[in-house]
């Protein structure tokens, strides 16, 4: 086992602060990778502060990783020492129910294994993310990164990318659909920018009428500053597809209210109880209200490739691991444009 210098929280209330922790010795499909990027997802907070009644401590976030391969396994073919690679949601998952075998190893049967905060099937304890120097992951959950990319800037793409680029894909978001990304944050600002590579016409809803002029740069055709309910009542019945990354419980109505006839609106941020839904909102127009977790490795790899093809990064903000407090202080109070990164080398 290998000693290796991590960033934790040993409970709600805490801060995060500088820790030893173990990685693995290899496994024979193990890859090894020292950390160099992780990004900030607002996730790591809702974690850290048991927002979901699950956390563990002491908790180390971090599910947005990139880092340099340091050593392979015997039977590891696909990746080798000096890749460049990432790390996302998760480090395990049986990889032969269902739901695997469909690509879709966040919904495995038998229980995908998160990167933070879930069993550690091989040390015991739960495992432990990507605010570390270093990890050992199973060689399937790792990623092949575009090396024409700015690789800080790709970080965020591992969580924030694939949460807004599966539900994109899946409902068929296409050329000339009117599609509403609703909060522009670190999910937000990403789901702008994959809707606009897609071909969509693409509204940016926000509650932060300064952040104007950004989604507008960041790819946004228009925007609607959703506490305007006249602006809002304009687009109803208009919208081909909404994508809604809101972090908390909210009142869902007035964004269905948006929806033409039989078309979706898609919840990533709200893993909690919601307002009241009236029905009528569903049943007068056939409108559907979804959800959906990251996406598969399979799919994972795809968007990264699509990012390389296309050239799309996060807009980051680079940070020390000293000021990860900080950070999640002003994530909590809506103040990042539109990515808060970690360069390990500060640990
Ligand atoms: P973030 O950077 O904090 O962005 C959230 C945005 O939502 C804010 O920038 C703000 O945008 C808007 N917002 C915040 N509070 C609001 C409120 N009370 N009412 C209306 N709008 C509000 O967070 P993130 O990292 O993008 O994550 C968003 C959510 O997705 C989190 O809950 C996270 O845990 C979750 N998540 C889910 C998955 C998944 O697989 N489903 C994956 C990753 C993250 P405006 O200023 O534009 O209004
Ligand atoms: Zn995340």
């Amino acid at each position: 086992m290998k000693d290796v210098k991590a960033y934790a929280a040993q409970d709600k209330d805490a801060a995060l602060q500088e820790i030893q922790i173990k990685r693995r010795d290899l496994l024979d499909n193990d890859v090894a990778i020292d950390i160099m990027y992780c990004g900030v997802c607002h996730s790591d907070i809702h974690a850290k502060l048991n927002d979901w009644g699950n956390a563990k401590y002491p908790i180390v976030p971090g599910h947005e990783i990139i880092g340099k391969v340091t050593a392979v396994g015997s039977s590891v073919s696909n990746h080798k020492v000096g890749d460049l690679v990432g790390v996302g949601c998760m480090v395990d998952s049986c990889t032969d129910c269902s739901a695997c075998n469909e690509d879709m190893e966040m919904w495995c049967e038998n229980g995908s294994t998160s990167t933070y905060n879930s069993k550690d099937k091989h040390l015991g304890g739960h495992t432990l993310g990507g605010y570390s120097k270093h990890i050992v992951v199973r060689d399937h959950f790792v990623l092949k990164i575009p090396t024409q990319l700015d690789t800080k800037a790709v970080a965020p793409l591992l969580c924030a990318g694939i949460t807004t680029y599966s539900p994109l894909k899946h409902w068929n978001v296409k050329k000339g659909d009117k599609v509403g990304v609703v909060g522009l944050g670190g999910l937000g600002h990403m789901g702008i920018k994959f809707a606009a590579a897609m071909g969509a016409e693409t509204v940016m809803i926000t509650t932060s009428e300064e952040k104007a002029q950004d989604a507008k740069r960041l790819g946004a055709n228009q925007v609607i500053i959703s506490k305007d309910l006249d602006q809002m009542k304009e687009h109803n019945n208009s919208f081909d597809f909404i994508l809604n990354t809101i972090p908390v419980g909210h009142d869902v109505n007035p964004y269905l209210a948006l929806l033409k006839r039989d078309r979706t609106m898609c919840l990533v941020g709200a893993i909690e109880p919601l307002e009241n839904i009236h029905g009528a909102n569903l049943i007068l127009r056939r409108k559907n209200l979804a959800g959906s977790l990251i996406g598969g490795i399979k799919e994972t790899q795809e968007m990264l490739d699509f990012c390389g093809d296309h050239n799309i990064t996060s807009d980051v903000e680079m940070i020390d691991i000293q000021d990860i407090n900080t950070a999640f202080d002003r994530v909590q109070s809506n103040d990042v444009k539109y990515r808060f990164v970690i360069d390990m080398e500060s640990l």
